[in-house]
């Protein structure tokens, strides 16, 4: 059976879904599964349509193998166990941070494209270089095998010139140095499904909240992308598991100056120190810190809604106004305290929330009360079919 290969492939990691075709509507991954800690143990399980787990295996390298290499025997490790379940690859799709400002959409990857996207590693050197390696390993390997780039940023493309401009010099700005956003698969896959899920409304004023362990959130008016929390860098914006979301540069100033701070340690506290874990100093996960009766946890959980809350504030008014809240992603699809407390700080708007239907989990619905004057829904979020559904329709599959 001919089938797709999804890749999402960060510095130490690879995650992966393996799709049959004709692709279906929301139909079910038949494989998927990461390769984690690439560079130092890395780990590669798999699993089956059902979860079940087919393959948790180490992948060895020998000492002091190049990260590059690593990441290539990661990839070519994969490649060899899809061939082995008798999968034969179509095409595969690529999840790739930045299309820059030239793609506001998926595109077909040729040796042109590849050689522009590769201009774009220096408006994402911790992720670019590593989207793109996959890429460049399997054209040199199957040279006949179409791939498709979907770009993080592309979604946010249709946000007007104020929502992404950056108060700098002319000439940075120029350079590149402009408000992107990021997550563009999840809320693309979003903004596909609010018509079923919250009717008309779909087509005023919506603000979806994607909340894992990175999180942002984007405005939108008849679906299409009006500002967003995130900008250059996928710092900007909410606090998250262990980035700092929006902060006064002159924190960094001050972290330079007292603490001798360089690159290295404020990339560090910036993207690895902060958030949940650096504010409860107990954990990154949602999950523990709702489990926690440390005030450090609580008081971590008090701030990431707090911070939620006056980021949908800032984005309404980008929007000119509020007729629905979506929630998605790990925390914004499972976490009934974070959706309760960040409803709480808008019921003065007249947002209210059926506390039975918050309770639901694992479908897209409704969670508001009837008399509610905001519709708040939650959805569970698709990227990596969102993905697959572009490769398909870019290829005519
Ligand atoms: P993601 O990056 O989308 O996979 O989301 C990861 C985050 O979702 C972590 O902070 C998890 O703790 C959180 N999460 C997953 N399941 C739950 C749950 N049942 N309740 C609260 N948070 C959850």
């Amino acid at each position: 059976m001919k089938s797709l290969l999804i890749i999402n492939a960060g510095s130490s990691s690879l995650k992966f879904a393996v799709f049959n075709l004709p692709l279906v509507k929301d139909a079910p991954s038949i494989f998927r599964g990461q390769i984690d800690g690439i560079g130092a143990n890395t780990q590669f399980v798999a699993k089956d349509i059902d979860g079940k787990t087919l393959l948790d295996t180490i992948i060895k390298s020998p000492e002091g193998t190049e990260l590059e290499a690593q990441q290539e025997l990661a990839l070519t490790t994969l490649l060899n166990w899809v061939e082995e379940q008798k999968v034969e690859l179509a095409a595969v799709g690529h999840r790739v941070l930045q299309g820059g400002e030239k793609y506001s959409a998926p595109v077909v990857v040729t040796p042109e494209v590849f050689q522009v996207l590769e201009t774009f590693i220096p408006l994402g050197p911790l992720h670019q270089p590593h989207n793109l390696r996959p890429i460049r390993v399997l054209a040199a390997k199957y040279p006949n095998l179409p791939q498709v780039a979907c770009f993080d940023t592309a979604f946010h493309r249709t946000q007007p010139w104020q929502a992404q401009t950056y108060a700098i010099p002319r000439k940075i700005t120029a350079e590149g140095v402009k408000r992107y956003g990021f997550h563009g698969s999840s809320y693309d896959y979003i903004a596909r499904q609010l018509p079923e899920v919250i009717g008309d409304k779909a087509h005023g004023c919506v603000i979806v909240a994607h909340m894992g362990n990175g999180a942002s959130m984007a405005a939108m008016r008849d679906g299409k992308c009006v500002a967003t929390s995130m900008g250059f860098t996928a710092i900007e914006g909410l606090m998250m598991g262990t980035r700092t979301g929006s902060i006064d540069p002159g924190v960094l100033l001050y972290m330079m100056d007292r603490h001798g701070y360089g690159p290295k340690e404020i990339s560090n506290f910036l993207y690895k120190e902060s958030g949940l874990l650096g504010v409860s100093g107990i954990s990154q996960d949602m999950r523990t810190l709702e489990a926690s009766d440390a005030p450090e946890a609580k008081e971590a959980l008090e701030l990431f809604c707090y911070r939620a809350a006056r980021e949908i504030g800032s984005l309404m008014m980008a929007a000119g106004g509020l007729e629905a809240l979506v929630f998605t992603g790990g925390i914004g699809e499972n976490s009934q305290f974070v959706r309760n407390k960040v409803i709480g700080y808008l019921e003065w708007m007249g947002a209210k929330l059926d506390p039975e239907l918050n309770k639901v989990r694992g479908k897209a619905h409704c969670i508001h009360t009837a008399d509610s004057k905001i519709a708040v829904a939650v959805i569970p979020t698709n990227e990596e079919w969102m993905i697959a559904h572009h490769t398909t329709s870019l290829l005519g599959l």
